[in-house]
């Protein structure tokens, strides 16, 4: 018995089509849902609806934008436990890590309420450039237009939440395609913030391939684009998207330094371990490599490996399940080809390494793991931590920065020194010292340089980013 059926939200209408898409759960391909999609999804009127969306929603009143954002997010919070059984099954995540996911939603949205109450300008004197009169100029922030939203699979709802909160806060309408994989949990949430008090036609959702509807949206004259997803469709996004604002969230290859002077490798080792494999390392932030200078090597990799074995694979619905399944057989293949490139190289399987039934990879360590092995320079995304074994702390800083990426980088250190030289350094849009690279708070600004990204996200930024300035000069009159 499928748990939701839906349509396409399209001009404030839920419309059903001939086209069936399945959901499935990766775990146990059990049917979670389906979208009955329209056979032809024109682009043109979902833009046609948009301005019309845009123009009703710019006109309401501050108050009643923040009352519908904060209503969306009690909405989400008292939904809480559909909502993560929605996520668990559609995505295979953890439930206790769904019910985080939730969580975080609704606070998204309660952020976003209050960034709708701040859209202020500044005033500046006209009169500091000589030989000008003191006229007042005012800046008031406008919506950019109509937002292009297309998100991925891994946070199938707080993700949606970080781009349409941001943008109706902003008093911007959106079109949302999420990912095929995962679609149910986007179109729960338009419902929930149609409950809520958006205009019905502020917010439309269309489901599809990407390469084919999320490329016909993405050619299209949208106002502005935000993207997640793998660094591949990105930099193709790039190329062929004429949306003049892009915002691209990409993949990483995240770097965690730990070096000889950490007194308590245990408890770090296994913080290290939880961040490679929360949501079976499917998440952009995930520590994708550890970098661990000599002299606390061994003592690292032992401890690694306890902390690995003791997390529990699993069924992402039953409480005590700390790895739940990759998405499907594509990721694990992938997942796979990385860990056995590294074996061909010389690295040695401390643990793991082996698929259990369907999907499930249990926590992989991977020890003198190579520079030039894909596992060390790719995003694996999947629940393996490979260990780099370095001379010092110099070489732990050039083996961190050896990437195309730069999302996250995490150092473990007891020197302030080294911690000031990391933060420094280290080529990436955050750095976190002691901790792990899987931190976000959801109002801080959030993204990568080099291949990870363009732009920022996180509330406040999200929704600098979806509006204008406008300059005003008052002038004294003639009179
Ligand atoms: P993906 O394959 O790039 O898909 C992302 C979205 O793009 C999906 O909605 C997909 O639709 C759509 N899409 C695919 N091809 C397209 C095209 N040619 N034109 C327009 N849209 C297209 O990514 P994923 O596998 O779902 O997600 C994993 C990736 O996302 C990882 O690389 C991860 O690091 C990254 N990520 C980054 C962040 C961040 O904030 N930096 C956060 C989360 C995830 P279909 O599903 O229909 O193919």
């Amino acid at each position: 018995m499928p748990e939701r059926e839906f349509g396409c939200l399209i001009g404030g209408e839920w419309v059903e089509g001939e086209e069936e898409l399945l959901v499935l759960s990766p775990y146990d391909d059990s049917e979670v849902g389906r979208v009955l999609i329209p056979a032809e999804i024109d682009v043109d009127e979902l833009r046609k609806h948009a301005k019309e969306g845009l123009k009703r929603w710019r006109e309401r009143r501050t108050h009643e934008l923040r009352e519908a954002l904060e209503e969306a997010a009690r909405l989400v919070r008292k939904r809480e436990k559909e909502l993560a059984r929605l996520i668990a099954l559609e995505g295979g995540k953890p439930i206790r890590e769904a019910r985080f996911e939730v969580r975080r939603t609704a606070e998204v949205l309660r952020l976003c309420a209050g960034e709708a109450e701040r859209l202020w300008g500044e005033t500046l004197p006209g009169d500091a450039q000589p030989g000008r009169v003191s006229e007042l100029i005012l800046t008031v922030r406008e919506p950019v237009g109509v937002v292009l939203s297309i998100t991925p699979y891994n946070f199938p709802l707080m993700l949606p939440a970080h781009k349409l909160g941001p943008a109706l806060a902003a008093r911007c309408s959106v079109v949302h395609k999420p990912a095929s994989e995962t679609p149910l949990s986007s179109l729960r949430l338009a419902e929930l913030l149609l409950d809520a008090g958006v205009d019905e036609r502020a917010v439309q959702v269309v489901v599809g391939p990407g390469g084919e509807l999320g490329e016909r949206l993405a050619r299209s004259d949208f106002d502005a684009l935000s993207f997640t997803g793998s660094r591949e469709v990105g930099e193709r996004l790039l190329r062929i998207s004429p949306i003049p604002r892009k915002t691209l969230e990409l993949g990483g290859n995240d770097p965690v330094i730990v070096d000889e002077t950490v007194e308590d490798l245990e408890r770090v080792a296994e913080e290290v371990v939880r961040g490679a494999c929360s949501h079976a390392g499917q998440v952009c932030i995930a520590v994708e490599r550890a970098i661990v200078v000599e002299d606390a090597y061994e003592e690292f990799v032992e401890a690694a490996a306890r902390a690995a074995e003791s997390l529990r694979v699993g069924n992402p619905l039953d409480e005590r399940t700390d790895v739940g399944p990759l998405l499907n057989d594509r990721a694990l293949r992938k997942v796979m080809r990385h860990v056995e490139d590294a074996v061909e190289r010389g690295a040695e399987v401390v643990t793991g390494g082996e698929p259990r039934e369907r999907r499930l990879l249990p926590p992989t360590v991977l020890a003198d793991v190579p520079e030039d092995a894909l596992v060390a320079r790719e995003e694996t995304f999947g629940p393996v931590l490979p260990v780099l074994r370095v001379e010092d702390f110099d070489e732990a800083l050039r083996a961190a920065n050896a990437t195309e990426y730069g999302l996250h980088a995490a150092v473990f250190t007891n020197r302030l020194d080294r911690a000031v030289r990391a933060a420094r350094e280290l080529e990436a849009g955050g750095v976190i010292i002691n901790g792990v690279t899987n931190y976000r708070v959801d109002y801080m600004p959030f993204g990568g340089v080099k291949a990870s990204g363009v732009g920022r996200e996180g509330v406040p930024w999200a929704v600098r980013e979806f509006t204008e300035e406008k300059t005003i000069v008052l002038g004294r009159g003639s009179s």
